[in-house]
């Protein structure tokens, strides 16, 4: 057998894993445990301005929210809002106790300070795991809210592999809100880490021994078969809009789909994951601040 067949063996194709079935499947078990409790929980959604797609992702979780038996609403304020008027109304929530889960959607007017508001989250309320707190919470390996799409990641990576130890995994992208958490879940899982990003000076070699590869650079195509090596599990947390309308993840899916062991595709991956983590994550804020067991919501 030549040496290059032996290091790439043929591989039937990758599997595809289903995030719209494992999200369904997700949904449907917390819609159950929130059916069975003495408490419908409460989710409250922040909008500013009128952001087109933040307006789509808003509507999405309402509609998920409320399917799953949760009490959901929307604040809608004008672009011009001020800060001082938006820390208002998110101390208001904090104060309510009727109010288990609040988010801000992102991104903010140039005119409010995004960290600012953020902080202003109660972290037991901060749903999306984004407050300081809950950070320094994942960073410590301590119990906390834990952002929604590493979160998700997480749940496809358990669904694929089973038990995640000893693997080696690459994150691909360092953003606070998808790279660095997503590294340290995998670090709580008994991977063997490491983060690729912009400066790094071989993020190709990285990936090609690794057996987890987690896109989420925001480039489409960045990640070529010559990146994966034989088997892999590529999770691919990238929304491209290309040229032509249509919606491209980080990874070239049918080339790496022809080497990896198995992936996500865009969309119907990663994705739907999010809002049912999101979901999720709320169940949970409203578990704690009642002093209930997180019981395995989802499990
Ligand atoms: P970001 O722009 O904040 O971060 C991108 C990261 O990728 C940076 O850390 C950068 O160093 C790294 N990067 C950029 N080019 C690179 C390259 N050539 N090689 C290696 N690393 C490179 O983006 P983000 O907010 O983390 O989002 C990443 C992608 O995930 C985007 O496409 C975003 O739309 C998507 N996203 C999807 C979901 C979902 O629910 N599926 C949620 C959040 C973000």
């Amino acid at each position: 057998m030549p040496a290059e067949t032996a290091r790439h063996p043929q591989i039937p194709g990758a599997r595809i894993i289903d995030g719209r079935a494992v999200a369904a499947g997700l949904r449907a078990r917390l819609a159950e445990a929130i059916a069975a409790a003495p408490f419908a929980p409460r989710l409250d959604v922040i909008l500013v301005g009128a952001d087109p797609a933040s307006a789509v992702y808003v509507k999405a979780k309402e509609k998920a929210a409320r399917e799953a038996g949760m009490v959901s609403q929307i604040h809608r304020l004008p672009a011009e809002t001020g800060q001082a008027e938006l820390l208002a109304l998110i101390a208001r929530l904090n104060a309510d106790a009727t109010v288990d889960g609040i988010l801000v959607q992102l991104p903010l007017p140039a005119q409010i300070d995004q960290v600012a508001v953020i902080e202003a989250i109660d972290p037991a309320k901060d749903v999306d795991g984004f407050t300081l707190t809950n950070v320094g919470r994942l960073a410590a390996g301590l119990p906390g809210l834990v952002p929604c799409t590493p979160r998700g990641c997480m749940v496809l990576l358990r669904e694929t592999l089973g038990d995640l130890r000893g693997k080696r995994a690459v994150v691909v992208g360092r953003s606070a809100i998808v790279g660095r958490p997503m590294a340290q879940l995998l670090v709580q899982a008994d991977c063997t880490v490491a983060i690729a990003h912009s400066r790094s000076a071989d993020p190709a070699g990285e990936c090609r021994t690794a057996d987890i590869v987690v896109a989420a650079a925001g480039r489409a195509g960045l990640v070529t078969a010559d990146w994966i090596g034989p088997g892999a599990a590529v999770i691919d947390v990238g929304i491209n809009r290309l040229a032509d309308g249509r919606l491209v993840g980080d990874v070239a899916f049918e080339k790496v789909a022809a080497i990896a062991g198995a992936i996500t595709p865009v969309p119907g991956g990663v994705g739907p994951m999010t809002i049912a983590c999101l979901l999720e994550n709320t169940l949970e804020a409203a578990r704690r601040r009642r002093g209930l067991p997180l019981a395995a919501a989802a499990e």
